[in-house]
């Protein structure tokens, strides 16, 4: 997120909030929107003023309606052309440009995936302000919890073009929209032992996550990181195995309605935060629980 008018503007009485406006820009996959286009729109009616969503690609008709179903939002803008297959940057850049020119608004968000991370920088630059990044919450319009992105590269001259989108084929729920997630950290000792978390995972129906100390070991790939550099995730149900619960892991989870945490060290900070805390070791806890549901 970025805003695009000045900070003392922005930082005056409660009145200015309805000059304020936001556009979010909606991630999606032409049929279905990325449920972390939600969670933005959430965050941008927090801001306060007007919610605009610019839906771009090709075939997007069911995303532009699916959004004007969304409450909070005012408007949906919807472009659609080949140049917007992939939703790469370098080709939405422009049209955010030029939807800003037109609307003003004061504020420009998406989420804090690969996309949102790739784009928004990008436009930012384009408008000479700074983007907003790893926002984990919303105090009040003035008061942004924030990191400053390292200024972001001009480079003239970048040719991309889209070529093919490999998803990533899985029986699971997708980690940024379920509704349980179990996740796995160090205490898991490697990358066979997240079998015990795919096992307890399949009786939840859950998504399997891990902490950045899981990750950068090599147990399991990035894209199952939650936390301040990884995803960011609010399920109903979020069970932490084996994570010490670092302040950049909870920016990722905390949000999540109820914490079980499973740790052998009763002084883990995850406690902290755990509604339920189970003091034991994560090898006997874990199969005992799957064992436990499979006869449910
Ligand atoms: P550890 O801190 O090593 O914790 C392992 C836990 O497992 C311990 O509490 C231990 O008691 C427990 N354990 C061990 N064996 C067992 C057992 N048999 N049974 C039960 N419990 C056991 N981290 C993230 O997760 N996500 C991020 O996005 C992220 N971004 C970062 C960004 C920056 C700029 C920086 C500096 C750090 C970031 N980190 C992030 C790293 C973060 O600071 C921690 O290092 C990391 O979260 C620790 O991962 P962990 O809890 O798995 O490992």
């Amino acid at each position: 997120m970025f805003r695009t008018a000045a900070p003392g503007q922005l930082r005056r009485a409660a009145s200015l909030l309805r000059f304020q406006s936001t556009l979010v820009i909606a991630e999606h996959a032409n049929d279905s929107l990325a449920p972390i286009t939600l969670n933005t729109i959430t965050a941008a009616t927090r801001l306060g003023g007007e919610v605009s969503c610019l839906v771009a690609g090709t075939k997007c008709d069911k995303v532009a309606q699916d959004l004007c179903k969304v409450a909070g939002i005012a408007k949906v803008l919807v472009a659609q052309h080949d140049a917007y297959r992939g939703l790469l940057p370098e080709e939405l850049t422009p049209l955010i440009l030029a939807t800003q020119k037109q609307f003003n608004y004061t504020h420009i968000c998406a989420g804090a995936s690969a996309f949102g991370k790739n784009l928004l920088p990008r436009v930012a630059a384009k408008l000479e302000v700074a983007p907003i990044s790893d926002i984990i919450a919303i105090k009040s319009p003035d008061t942004f919890v924030r990191t400053i992105y390292a200024a972001s590269s001009t480079s003239p001259v970048e040719i991309s073009e889209w070529l093919d989108q490999k998803l990533t084929k899985s029986d699971r729920p997708e980690l940024t929209g379920a509704k349980v997630v179990v996740s796995g950290g160090r205490g898991l000792k490697s990358g066979e032992n997240f079998k015990l978390l795919y096992d307890l995972a399949d009786q939840l129906h859950a998504a399997v996550g891990a902490s950045r100390a899981a990750v950068d070991a090599g147990f399991v790939p990035n894209d199952m990181q939650v936390g301040q550099t990884g995803k960011i995730v609010a399920p109903e149900l979020y069970i932490a195995v084996g994570i010490s619960g670092a302040i950049q892991h909870l920016a990722g989870m905390k949000d999540s309605k109820t914490i079980v945490a499973i740790n052998k060290d009763p002084e883990a900070p995850i406690f902290q935060v755990a509604d339920y805390g189970i003091v034991a070791d994560l090898f006997k806890v874990v199969p005992e629980m799957t064992e436990i549901l499979k006869k449910k």
